[in-house]
């Protein structure tokens, strides 16, 4: 075959098969013109999943008569002058409109302030028709119908009509978090009609934006990061750790106000938040990374949803350090989602018989907590005044119980240290200073009351009902606790009297005898004992008696996860996690009134402990005003 050019169309087509995938890459192009344009109101219409029709009007600048059939050819863009790496607008590379009139029917119908009129031009499987004048206000239309049908292969390709429609819906989304300053409206034939209405500008506007597409729970839970670094700014909102997902979904990431899905940016998230999620679980966050455009190259692949970076480590610094503050700084707090679902819970079970409930069965309808017992039961026979006003003795405490002192957790004689260093009055201390009544009603957390199934600790505040689980708290509590001591020196060890030989595979055997210097850190003393096992000498104080043999496989699946990715610290830092997991207060122990008020108090000084290090809330709230709610008195 000779070599011949290749004309326009096919040359289009080549483009279109790297910019127009499906209906929803289309949405995408059309709606960043328009943003381009510097509308504030974008509607876009769909039929067929896209496919028949996809129309989006927009109240922009407008295209001047003159310039309409330059737009539609390929390489005529407004938005570069001589400088690729000035890239400020969303589009630049002039061709996703010649891309999409090649593989489809397409029309443009604009009008600039100046003029009285408007004008049209179409492009159908890549011939042009002349530009002839239309009736619009100021502003774009831009009209794509049967998409693909130039090029029937593609075709084939797409999904079902219900699927491409959702595809179209994520984009917007995608889009509008980052624009909340623009109305957006999306209606068709093929969907129920999605309204954004314009919130403004500023970070109460962008929260409310967000909240328009995630629901109004997450700004309930979210946090407001604002950080600067060598002139890169990351902005934006995370979720709390409790509030996270099951999959990555509910993440957002933009560079210069343009969605991209990048690699670094979400890895980074998940560096973030890595000790205080489940590995299975996925933080809400939408992040805005500002830069000067010269310092991050857009133009990596046609469709930009990729960016590289002049500087990778310092945007991963930023966003890992900044997150890592702010969870810090936010201190205890639980997701609002536990709270509530525990309200409707309790709603669910009917406290009130339903009104379409057929009469008969109303009447003999009775709360769920309305079992016989309840019916039947006398008051207790034991009662008086003195045990009615508990005001601090726990209901369900063993006198004989183990004290806190004794038990294998950062609380015994070898972790007191480790807490001192944050300072906080162990359960002695506290009993000691028999602070006042009302005082300890004040705390974040309340007095403790009781502690119930040998695990959930009861406490009043001044206005609530605190529920904490004893063994997440405690967990949680621990690890802080590794961490801190971690940076301050190395741990105390505890000799075994006789060495605990651990089988296992022969490259987990190798992974930790190669960290054994990092382990020793920690206190824990592992040599190689042969071929596929390993020697522990000591193990550390602070965790006291544990089950050796499932913390050694433990670590070394941790090891094995994260030896390479992430450098020592994340390592470390899960070490320490699995660690606290296995000297932490199962629950199942009863705790004495002390033990539990130290607890409280210990939690209420250590950041992040409102969450365990699953990201599972280690403690939630009932306002007094909610339960009065549920029994009727509000
Ligand atoms: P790019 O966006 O990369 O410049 P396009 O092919 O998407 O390339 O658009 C070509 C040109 O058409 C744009 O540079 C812009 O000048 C003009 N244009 C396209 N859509 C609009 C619109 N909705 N409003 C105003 N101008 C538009
Ligand atoms: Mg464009």
């Amino acid at each position: 075959m000779t070599i011949k050019h290749l004309n326009e169309t096919i040359i289009n087509q080549i483009a279109a098969g790297e910019v127009i995938e499906r209906p929803a890459s289309v949405i995408k192009e059309l709606v960043e013109n328009a943003i381009d344009a510097g509308a504030d109101r974008i509607e876009i219409v769909t039929a067929g999943g896209g496919k028949t029709l996809l129309r989006v009007t927009d109240n922009g600048s407008g295209i001047p008569q003159a310039e309409l059939s330059l737009a539609i050819s390929r390489h005529c863009t407004s938005k570069l002058q001589d400088d690729v790496h000035d890239i400020r607008a969303l589009g630049f590379r002039g061709e996703a409109l010649p891309s999409i009139g090649s593989v489809a029917r397409l029309s443009l119908k604009s009008r600039v302030k100046t003029a009285d009129s408007g004008f049209e031009v179409g492009v159908e499987g890549g011939n042009l028709s002349p530009t002839r004048p239309a009736a619009l206000n100021v502003g774009t239309i831009a009209e794509v119908r049967d998409l693909f049908f130039a090029t029937p292969a593609r075709l084939k390709f797409m999904k079902t009509d219900r699927a491409e429609a959702t595809a179209i819906t994520e984009v917007i989304k995608r889009i509008a978090i980052a624009f909340p300053h623009i109305r957006f409206s999306l209606a068709g034939t093929d969907r129920t009609t999605l309204e954004l209405p314009a919130t403004g500008t500023g970070s109460q506007a962008m929260l409310e934006r967000i909240s328009q597409i995630l629901g109004k729970e997450f700004a309930e839970n979210a946090l407001e990061i604002d950080a600067e670094r060598d002139g890169v700014r990351l902005s934006g909102f995370i979720g709390i750790p409790s509030f996270n997902r099951g999959n990555a979904q509910h993440q957002f990431a933009y560079v210069n106000g343009r969605p991209v899905r990048d690699k670094q940016i979400f890895g980074a998230l998940r560096g973030a938040f890595m000790d205080v999620i489940a590995r299975d679980r996925h933080p809400v966050a939408v992040l805005f990374l500002n830069l000067d455009p010269a310092l991050v190259d857009v133009n990596v692949h046609p469709a930009k949803a990729d960016v590289r970076f002049r500087d990778p480590g310092l945007v991963r610094g930023l966003i890992v350090g900044s997150i890592k503050q702010v969870l810090a700084a936010s201190g205890i707090r639980a997701s609002t989602n536990a709270a509530t679902s525990m309200m409707e819970a309790f709603r669910a079970q009917g406290l009130q018989p339903s009104s379409h409930m057929p009469p008969q069965q109303a009447s003999s309808y009775r709360p769920q907590f309305a079992s016989r017992d309840w019916q039947t039961h006398q008051p207790r026979q034991e009662w008086s005044p003195a045990t009615a006003h508990p005001a601090h003795r726990p209901l369900d405490l063993d006198e004989s119980q183990s004290a806190f002192g004794s038990m294998p957790t950062g609380l015994n004689e070898a972790g007191q240290s480790v807490f001192a260093d944050i300072s906080i009055p162990t359960a002695d201390a506290r009993a000691g200073m028999a602070e006042p009544e009302t005082e300890i009603m004040a705390m974040p957390l309340g007095a403790a009351r009781a502690q119930v199934h040998a695990n959930y600790i009861v406490a009043q505040t001044e206005d609530s009902l605190v529920i904490v689980d004893q063994h997440a708290a405690h967990e949680r509590l621990v690890y802080e606790a590794l961490k801190t001591a971690l940076h301050s020196k190395p741990m105390a060890a505890q000799m075994l009297l006789i060495p605990e030989i651990v089988d296992l595979p022969e490259e987990d055997a190798d992974r930790l005898t190669a960290h054994s210097e990092t382990l020793a850190r920690f206190g824990l003393g592992v040599e190689s004992f042969g071929p596929g096992a390993v020697a522990v000498r000591e193990t550390p104080a602070m965790l006291g008696e544990m089950n050796v043999p499932q913390l050694i496989r433990d670590l070394a699946d941790e090891i094995a996860e994260h030896d390479t990715a992430n450098g020592l610290q994340e390592m470390l830092d899960h070490v320490a996690a699995t660690m606290a997991c296995h000297g932490s207060v199962r629950s199942g122990r009863r705790l004495k009134q002390q033990e539990m008020d130290a607890l409280l108090r210990q939690m209420e000084a250590t950041p992040g402990s409102g969450t365990c290090n699953h990201g599972r809330p280690t403690y939630i709230e009932l306002k007094l005003s909610d339960i009065e709610r549920l029994f009727g008195r509000r």
